[in-house]
């Protein structure tokens, strides 16, 4: 198989970096042409505990033995036992489990307009999510999402979207009307460049909704299980959602995404939401083995460690290239903002040396490395980029 049968057979939906991935170890992955890469860009954030880590690489190889797939019209232990340990781990009390973080989101939407409707009759619809989010690309998380080049083309978008800016109290205050439902956020915006929320501002968010009875949805597809160096990035602002949403590192790989739900807002009654896949005994076996491993006393210090050392290193870069205006971000999620329109150049330098990172909203360098990274990676990792910087004569 060719690049060339992939240009015929496969739908031409990615920008994609000119390599074939083929195998991968830890934070290390190969092409089919057999160089190495570093890759800090872990399936973006899915790859939590890199490739092939042998606890997870277990769980599923034993789960395939025994029962791949079951349907919902029954019970699964594996289901039960990852929603236990979400809720146990988290604000949440109620679990549903989904394939993915728009399917999460869709099902966080539908959670929020039920809660409504049940209690104010069907006025109270409207989602206010911020600009420069993301949330997915199916429609309901799509239209959540607050960037237009997304929606471009595939209008008409969901009806009852009210859109603010990140970060500005005034203009949630403004959009608020009794027809809001819920606000949709993430703690630190990845795709749209990794842009956190600022303390003040989320706990405002949170008092907000408090006083009006709208539904906080904290999406934390791409923050959550430890990529921030918390298991969940609301867990730093020392507030609660009323409903989360999980995908991308969940699964270690798998695809799983989860609906995180406060017991007064789990009003979803059977009938109401379903997925054929969501939580089946597969996906829920990496994701128990995911938690295992998150969950571990000393590992998420660990992950602040590694990022603030990483951070550290790029900003000596930042002293040193005046290309860079910006290293942002928390635990092993950083974004490195670069003056430049288009970072896609320096990604591609950082490809041929070994380095697998990718760049967000046009001039951010985001790097998502494993939390399972060496400091010897992390060292690795800043050299390369180094190079590449000095290179193109910055
Ligand atoms: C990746 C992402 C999504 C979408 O997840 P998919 O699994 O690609 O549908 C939603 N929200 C956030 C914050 C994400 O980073």
């Amino acid at each position: 198989m060719t690049i060339s049968d992939d240009k015929k057979y496969v739908m031409n939906t990615y920008g994609r970096y000119p390599i074939t991935l083929s195998k991968g170890s830890g934070t290390k992955v190969w092409d089919t042409d057999g160089n190495m890469y570093l890759d800090f860009v872990a399936g973006i954030a899915v790859n939590a505990f890199g490739h092939c880590y042998p606890p997870i690489v277990d769980a599923i190889k034993s789960q395939a033995e025994t029962l791949i797939h079951c349907s919902n019209l029954y019970w699964n232990e594996n289901q039960i036992e990852l929603a236990k340990m979400i809720a146990e781990n988290s604000f949440g009390d109620k679990v549903f489990f989904a394939n993915s973080g728009a399917e999460a989101n869709e099902g966080a939407i539908k959670l929020a307009r039920k809660y409504a409707s049940i209690k104010y009759g069907d006025k109270r619809y409207k989602i206010i999510s911020a600009k420069n989010s993301f949330h997915g690309r199916t429609f309901g998380a799509l239209t959540a999402t607050g960037q237009i080049k997304y929606h471009k083309g595939f209008g008409p978008l969901l009806e009852g979207f009210k859109y603010v800016n990140y970060n500005d109290i005034d203009d949630i205050y403004d959009a608020l009307d009794d027809d809001v439902c819920a606000i949709m956020i993430e703690i630190i915006q990845g795709e749209g460049g990794i842009h956190e929320g600022s303390l003040e501002y989320l706990k405002k968010v949170r008092e907000v909704c408090d006083e009006n009875d709208i539904i906080l949805i904290v999406d934390e597809v791409q923050t959550g299980i430890g990529r921030t160096g918390k298991l969940f990035a609301y867990q730093h602002i020392g507030i609660e959602p009323d409903v989360m949403t999980l995908a991308k590192a969940l699964g270690g790989g798998v695809p799983i995404g989860a609906i995180v739900a406060k017991e007064n807002v789990a009003v979803f009654k059977p009938g109401d939401h379903a997925s054929t896949f969501g939580g089946n005994p597969l996906a829920c076996a990496a994701g128990i083995a995911v938690m295992n491993e998150v969950t571990k006393e000393g590992f998420l210090d660990d992950v602040v460690k590694k990022g603030e050392y990483f951070k550290e290193k790029l900003n000596g870069l930042k002293d040193r290239y005046k290309v860079i205006k910006d290293v942002r971000g928390k635990g092993l999620m950083i974004g490195c903002e670069v003056d430049l329109d288009d970072a896609g150049e320096i990604v591609l330098k950082a490809l041929e040396k070994g380095l697998l990172i990718n760049c967000v909203n046009h001039n951010v360098l985001r790097f998502v490395p494993p939390l399972i990274v060496t400091t010897d990676e992390l060292d690795t990792a800043a050299i390369i980029l180094d190079d590449v910087l000095h290179e193109m004569g910055f």
